[in-house]
This record gives structure tokens, C-alpha cells and sequence, in this order.
């Protein structure tokens, strides 16, 4: 797990703390890229020394436990947050179970976003409720549907901004302010926004969570996740961790700490072309609504310029014809590949309600969990913005 940073360290700018490999000062004889310790356990000189190593929490344990390469990928994730500390998992649902099933135990109660992550509400409506943990889901864009779901034995409000595919903005800050005085933790999933434009534990949460598949890895070619917060909280879910076994792969862990260098080279483009491709798409009247938060047509224009510092690299859109309309327009991309996920180098376009998780499976809770036929998610890439428009022109072509 990562040592907290010096304040020399949080004062410099994302793309400095991003690029350095060393962030001490120091002059010493090291490699400037970070080596793999692709090993599973390290040799000790007495049996001594090997008891130490694992009450101390050391990384040179057992790969598991903890290993070099990794523990220097949670510490660029928790310098780019801004945090004391940072665990890196095998994917975000990695990270995300993990990080709950530290803190919920039979009996809690959770007020948690109704339009997350689908399998994340899947989780807390299958697995986590036969558990004994029960969830009420709530519009968190409405404050007060948080306040009036509170229980006594609520144990955590769990929020994911900007939402996955609706792009809901939720204030963060606001409701930091009713999990503080409920004294019950604020977990955030910040996967859409990445380190780069959103920093929630400066607004007041407790733990930041990314599938780190998505823009922390940023080439369609990495599994993870990663978990950021305050040191305490984080021993605790590195211990639950260890026990579910789900930790990163030391080669893997490599890979993300490479593709963080570039992580605010990269989502700034994806900002900059999706802004430009969001305004297209809304002067067209093949669509009925884009859900973009820097347009300013959004309802959450103001909101996530206060909380956020871009829009991000994905937007969705409402096609006017329906289902119909959404599969017409996709299947005649020619530039844009139709696949799931996003953040990645690639423009990627899918129609949620395809995925069946998205709107059919849910429904223990029961609360209604709709997803648009006609809705459209576009990742956006690092491609010329021209060939995007093209390609898009060429979609909306094909709906007639
Ligand atoms: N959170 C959000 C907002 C996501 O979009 C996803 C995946 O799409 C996840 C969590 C889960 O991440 P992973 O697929 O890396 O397990």
C-alpha cells in the first residue's frame, strides 16, 4: 500500500506528478522506469526475517501480500488523487466488492445510486442482500431521497459520478456533507471522471473507486482496479483483500503504471473531442437529448463545473427513432468499433439496453431500473476529431 505523499509532491501539476517516475528529490543511481518484480515470493537470510516481513506489511512477503511493482502503481494512484494511500486490484468490480465487504456486515443498510454501474447494484442486490446487508436505491441527484432513505443502521452512501450511461452528475460535495453527519462513510466511483478531471476525496468522500480498465489503463488491453482513500480505511480493505485474493499481477500492475503517465495527455484530448462531438450530436434532429455535463444544454453544466475540470470522454445520446434507430446508426459505423467499455485509446460505441444487466436483470429492490432502447454510448478516443464526425454524419445517414 502506498505511503503518504509529501506536500512538495501534491503541489505540483497532474502532468508532472503523472510523468516523473521519483518524486523524493533525491539524485540517486535508479531506473527511471519502475522494474517488473514478476516473482511470487522473495528469499530472507533467517526465519527471523520472514516473520517481520509479514507483520510489517512488507511487499517483499509474498506476492499476495503485497509486491514492489504494485505497491509503486498505488502510490502514482494515490499522488494523482491526492490521497494517503491507494490498493490496485484485478478489476474494478474487484475493487468495488472488496472495498464493500470490508465495510458492511449482516444487518447494515446501504442508501447507495440507483443509476450505477449495472452489476454494481447487482451486487447489492443479490449478493450483499444474501448477505443480510439490505439496499435502498434512491435518485442521489435529488439530496433529499439520500436523507429520507437514512436509517439507523445505514453503514455507507454509495454514489458513482458522473453515472454510467446516463452521465448524471451528483454533488459530491453536498453529499459528503450528509454522509459526515450521519457519521457513515461515502464511497464514490470516479471511473467516468478519472484522477485527471475529478478528485472526490477533496470534496469530502471518504473512499474514491475506478475500474482502472477504463481510462487508467486506456488501451482496451488491461483488467483493474483500484481503490483510494485515507490509510486507515485502506489497511482494513487491503486485509480483506489479501483474503479474497483478487490483486494484480505485478506484469499488469506495470502496464497501468506506464499508462498513467499519459492518463492527463490522454483524457484531455478525450475531453476537448467529446465536447466537440456532444455539440454535434445536439444540433441534429435525428436525437432527442445528449447527455454530455459540459454542454450547456445539461442540466448538470453548472454542477460539474464546480466539482469537475472536463466533461470527460464519454457521452450518450437518445435517438429519436427508438431501438431501431440506435442499431441502425451503429451498424453503419465504419470508423467506430461497436464494443463494450471505454476510456481507451479507440472510439467505442455500444447500445446499453443490449446488455441485458442494464435494465431486465435488476429488480430485487424493487425499484425500476430503465435504460433507453433508443440511448446511445459513445467512448470517445484519440482520433482526428474529423474522421469521428464523418463517421458519425455517416451514422445518422443511415437512420433516415
Ligand atoms: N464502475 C463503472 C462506472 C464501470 O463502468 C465499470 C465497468 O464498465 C466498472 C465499475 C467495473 O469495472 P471492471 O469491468 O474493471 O470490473
Amino acid at each position: 500500500m502506498s505511503a503518504s505523499q509529501t506536500l512538495k509532491d501534491n503541489a505540483r501539476g497532474f502532468h508532472t506528478k503523472a510523468a516523473q517516475t521519483y518524486h523524493d528529490g533525491q539524485r540517486a543511481n535508479r531506473p527511471l522506469s519502475i522494474p517488473i518484480v514478476q516473482a511470487t515470493t522473495h528469499q530472507v537470510e533467517t526465519g527471523e526475517q520472514l516473520g517481520r516481513l509479514y507483520s510489517t506489511g512488507a511487499d517483499t512477503f509474498y506476492t499476495r501480500f503485497g509486491n514492489p511493482t504494485v505497491t509503486a502503481t498505488a502510490r502514482k494512484m494515490a499522488l494523482l488523487e491526492g490521497a494517503e494511500a491507494a490498493l490496485i486490484f484485478s478489476s474494478g468490480m474487484g475493487a468495488i466488492t472488496t472495498a464493500l465487504l470490508t465495510v458492511l456486515k449482516a444487518g447494515d443498510h446501504v442508501v447507495a445510486q440507483r443509476d450505477i454501474f449495472a452489476q454494481t447494484f447487482k451486487f447489492l442486490d443479490t449478493v450483499a442482500r444474501d448477505l443480510g446487508i439490505e439496499t435502498d436505491f434512491v435518485d442521489a441527484t435529488d439530496l433529499s431521497e439520500i436523507t429520507t432513505a437514512a436509517k439507523p443502521n445505514t453503514a455507507l452512501i454509495y454514489i458513482e459520478t458522473p453515472s454510467n450511461p446516463q452521465l448524471k452528475v451528483i454533488d459530491i460535495r453536498a453529499v459528503a456533507a450528509i454522509a459526515r453527519k450521519g457519521n457513515v462513510p461515502l464511497f464514490v466511483d470516479s471511473t467516468f471522471a478519472s484522477p485527471y478531471i475529478q478528485n472526490p476525496l477533496a470534496l469530502g468522500a471518504s473512499l474514491v473507486l475506478h475500474s482502472g480498465t477504463k481510462f487508467l489503463g486506456g488501451h482496451s488491453d488491461l483488467m483493474c482496479g483500484v481503490a483510494v482513500g485515507g490509510a486507515p480505511l485502506l489497511v482494513r480493505i487491503r486485509e480483506v483483500q489479501i483474503l479474497l485474493g483478487n490483486i494484480m499481477d505485478p506484469h499488469a500492475a506495470w502496464m497501468l503504471l506506464r499508462s498513467l503517465k499519459t492518463l492527463g495527455v490522454r483524457v484531455q484530448r478525450q475531453c476537448d473531442t467529446a465536447l466537440e462531438l456532444a455539440r454535434f450530436l445536439d444540433s441534429r434532429d435525428e436525437i432527442t437529448r445528449v447527455n454530455y455535463p459540459w454542454l450547456d444544454s445539461s442540466p448538470y453544466s453548472e454542477l460539474a463545473r464546480e466539482q469537475m475540470r472536463g466533461g470527460g470522454g464519454v457521452l450518450s445520446f437518445e435517438m429519436a427513432g427508438g431501438g431501431d434507430a440506435a442499431h441502425a446508426f451503429v451498424d453503419a459505423l465504419e470508423l467506430i468499433p461497436t464494443a463494450t467499455s471505454l476510456g481507451a485509446v479507440e472510439s467505442l460505441v455500444e447500445i446499453p439496453a443490449d446488455l441485458d444487466f442494464s435494465s431486465k436483470e435488476l429488480g430485487a429492490a424493487g425499484c425500476e431500473v430503465r435504460v433507453d432502447p433508443g440511448l446511445v454510448r459513445l467512448s470517445v478516443g484519440l482520433e482526428n476529431v474529423e474522421d469521428l464526425l464523418a463517421d458519425l454524419e455517416r451514422g445518422l445517414k443511415a437512420v433516415g
